[in-house]
């Protein structure tokens, strides 16, 4: 059994739409392949249709955008209710923090000379409810500024440099226990991925497993090989579940090719068996 338990799709900031995300994960030799866009649900049904018809696994599942520590923190949420009230509101919350930051943004950079509108920004963004710095990366790749998204986030998006503009996020405190009540399995993406840096230590999840948390994802590219050994130890001593998965986002991201890290059938079983669903 092979399972990719973290993509992205044209629904936020991959590249494929949920379609054709999931025949690419079915001709990739996957068995399970779980949809994990930003804070939408709004690939799931044409994800499920297009699971069914070539015969593989659907996990419907989010990457929601969260904060411990003014850090941000991306908390995966397998098999929740997608219509439990108190996730549906906090979710709105992040899209309008999501929609109302791309004029920000803009601005930003054209007051830094750049000339880039709104509207390259939406055309880029497409069918995606969860527009983010990706599309206005690839806004600025067709306008010639740069030459892919990594040089977007190297030189003009990332924090201190002159397109950045913070967004809302709740507490990954106030999130975990909103994904247990909505029946879905809570796992921390990527812990100490670029964003995490170092607030995910042991302590702070023995704490967080306390409030619910489930798992972690410890078999993702942002992790070289002796981190993971650390967070699979650190898991085996916590009784969390380990995830392994590809974060995969079409052509959006270089080495995260679909299946290019997999979560023991296990591991899917244990996960699969603590969602209310
Ligand atoms: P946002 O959600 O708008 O804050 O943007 C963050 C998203 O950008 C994350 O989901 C990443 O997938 C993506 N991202 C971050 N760094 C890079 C990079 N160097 N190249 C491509 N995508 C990136
Ligand atoms: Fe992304
Ligand atoms: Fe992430
Ligand atoms: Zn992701």
């Amino acid at each position: 059994m092979r399972i990719d338990l973290h993509t992205h799709s044209s629904a936020s900031d991959g590249t494929d739409t949920p379609a054709a995300l999931v025949r690419e994960a079915k001709a990739a030799g996957l068995d399970v392949v779980a949809l994990t866009d930003h804070d939408a649900t709004s690939g799931w049904a044409e994800a499920q249709e297009a699971a069914d018809e070539v015969g593989i696994t659907l996990v419907p599942g989010l990457e929601i955008s969260t904060k411990l520590h003014h850090r941000g923190v991306h908390l995966l949420a397998y098999l929740p209710d997608p219509t439990y009230a108190p996730l549906v509101e906090v979710l709105g919350r992040i899209l309008e923090g999501r929609s109302s930051r791309t004029p920000a943004i803009v601005a930003a950079l054209r007051a830094h000379g750049i000339d880039l509108t709104e509207n390259d920004v939406h055309r880029e963004a497409g069918g995606s409810v969860a527009a983010g710095r990706p599309h206005v990366a690839d806004a600025l790749v067709r306008r010639g500024v740069v030459a892919d998204r990594t040089e977007a986030f190297a030189t003009l998006l990332s924090p201190g440099q002159p397109g950045y503009v913070n967004r809302y996020a709740p507490q990954l405190e106030e999130m975990i226990p909103i994904v247990v009540a909505a029946g879905g399995v809570p796992v921390i993406a990527h812990p100490w991925g670029r964003r995490g840096g170092t607030v995910l230590t042991e302590e702070v999840l023995a704490g967080l497993r306390g409030i619910g948390l489930a798992g972690i994802e410890v078999d993702h590219q942002d992790h070289p090989p002796e981190l993971r050994e650390r967070l699979r130890a650190i898991a085996a001593d916590l009784d969390l579940l380990v995830t392994g998965s590809s974060d995969h986002h079409g052509l959006g991201k270089v080495d995260h090719d679909l299946g290019v890290n997999t979560t023991d059938p296990e591991e899917y079983e244990r996960l699969v068996s603590l969602a209310r669903r």
